[in-house]
């Protein structure tokens, strides 16, 4: 029978790790703050949203079935300023950036989440818990026609950054209205902003307050309500939205629904460059695009990203790129030799090692994703196998079983498949709808998308870790055929 793995993950919220398993004995619902689409995200975003990845494609290993949403913050100081200097309406601005930031997760490998929410489709149930906070007495409004949150009626303000409120509190400033403010500013923050035509230009929707716009931090509460429910199993993000982001996330909800609202919070730590959080606003960041056209290949960068504990802060260098690089390449030599692996008579080590190395790989990610160990643990198979490669002491039931854990081990890393043959767009989107009809046990669905796949070149196995997909060569043929008759 096979061994049973559950995550255990450091919760930020009680400072102690906890295993993560689905609350309705069902699914995981687990919800991540995605990106504000103003612009690509840098790659210090991307190690934030590889460390979710890492994270879900460890639950689908463990054979967890998993909900995963991200939003998409499309109103907000940044998004609105950004229309506004480029003359073009909100929409045409962001649609542009949401459609690059999908490119770069399907770049770096990163699964698709079941959901991705844009804040502006949800404006109706956002005024709706506004409504509910100003009924309870946690919300009030000012002169203006904006809507603020009151922190002093939430006692639990604070709990999740651990911040010590009762001296922050003399010295608070009232209130803020910006989206984003530092752990200086503890304050009440606002939930709906009064329309400035200055500030929003046309952008505004009409409230029982007057017109204006929802405030960042009630999107996340509001669009989780609704896709997951009032208490999720795993919200996660980088730690810099500890706080203030996270901290009026669980204010709103959990004064608006009387429940806890996430049971387990998951923070990564930044990426820094010179020892300072690579950031926008400092300006020492690259994207994913500023790192191809320097020549690294998207599997390097996955890797480097992935290679160190999300709960250490990792430095970035062009020189770790490149260890990232050789480490990639070494894993890929050996799947290759063992593609076209000469065979000898069968080795009575193969299946130990086979199932030590799966079983130390899967108990390391299972601690707090201890990245490090897993992958000592690959790295030692690869040197024992290559070392019965050599000496001509692997059966093909032998190879099989190595390729077997090299595959299992990739169903995490990703890093196998060459990056030339990456799949396309088009076939990720296909993938994901046909994902989402199986959770829906929608199997008609599933089929008729299997069959479109196909006839586009793409075949899909369903494995116990979920879909994998692999291009089908005679359509290659056909279609290569079809561009020499129409040259
Ligand atoms: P943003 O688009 O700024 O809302 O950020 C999207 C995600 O990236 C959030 O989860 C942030 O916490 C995370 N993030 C931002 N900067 C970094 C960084 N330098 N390293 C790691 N994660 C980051
Ligand atoms: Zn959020």
């Amino acid at each position: 029978m096979q061994k049973k793995y559950t995550l255990r993950l450091y919760n930020t919220l009680t400072r102690k790790d906890k295993e993560i398993t689905p609350s309705d004995n069902k699914t995981i619902r687990m919800y991540t703050c995605g990106p504000t689409i103003y612009d690509f995200s840098h790659i210090g975003n991307f190690r934030t949203f590889l460390f979710e990845d890492v994270l879900r494609r460890t639950l689908e290993m463990f054979s967890f079935p998993l909900v995963q949403v991200m939003n998409l913050t499309d109103i907000d100081d940044k998004t609105i300023r950004g229309a506004i200097a480029k003359k073009i309406p909100l929409k045409s601005y962001t649609d542009q950036f949401k459609e690059a930031f999908f490119q770069d997760l399907a770049t770096l490998r990163i699964e698709r989440a079941e959901e991705y929410p844009e804040a502006t489709q949800y404006i109706k149930q956002m005024i709706e818990m506004v409504e509910v906070l100003l009924k309870k007495g946690f919300a009030y409004t000012d002169a203006e026609g904006s809507v603020y949150f009151a922190i002093s009626k939430f006692k639990e303000y604070g709990k999740l950054s651990h911040l010590d409120l009762s001296t922050l509190r003399e010295g608070a400033s009232g209130r803020v209205a910006k989206d984003e403010y530092e752990k200086e500013g503890v304050a009440d923050f606002v939930l709906w902003k009064a329309y400035s035509k200055e500030r929003d230009g046309d952008v505004f929707w009409e409230s029982p307050w007057g017109k204006g716009r929802p405030g960042w931090h009630l999107e996340c509460s509001v669009m989780a309500k609704h896709l997951l429910g009032d208490t999720i199993d795993l919200h996660a993000g980088g730690v810099d939205l500890i706080f203030p982001h996270h901290e009026n996330e669980i204010a709103q909800s959990e004064a608006a629904t009387g429940k806890i609202f996430a049971l387990h919070w998951a923070h990564a730590k930044h990426l820094l460059v010179d020892h300072k959080k690579m950031s926008k606003s400092l300006g020492n960041f690259y994207t994913l695009r500023d790192l191809l056209a320097k020549g690294f290949i998207p599997s390097s960068i996955r890797y480097f990203l992935i290679s160190t504990h999300y709960r250490t802060q990792l430095n970035f260098t062009f020189q770790g790129v490149e260890g990232a690089t050789t480490s990639v390449k070494r894993i890929r030599d050996f799947y290759a030799r063992l593609q076209d692996g000469t065979a000898g008579p069968a080795s009575s080590k193969v299946n130990t090692l086979v199932d030590t190395t799966e079983d130390m790989f899967c108990t390391a990610l299972a601690s707090d994703l201890n990245i490090s160990e897993a992958l000592a643990a690959l790295f030692d198979f690869i040197r024992h196998g290559n070392a019965l490669l050599d000496e001509n002491k692997a059966s093909p039931h032998d190879i099989f079983l190595m390729k077997r854990c090299m595959e299992k081990v990739d169903s995490v890393l990703a890093v196998l498949q060459p990056d030339d043959e990456r799949i396309p767009e088009e076939i990720e989107t296909l993938l994901h709808q046909r994902e989402v009809a199986r959770k829906q046990k929608n199997w008609k669905q599933s089929d008729t998308l299997r069959d479109s796949l196909k006839e586009k070149g793409f075949l899909v196995e369903d494995t116990p870790q979920g879909q994998r997909v692999s291009r089908c060569m005679h359509i290659l043929v056909q279609e290569s055929s079809f561009t020499d008759d129409n040259a």
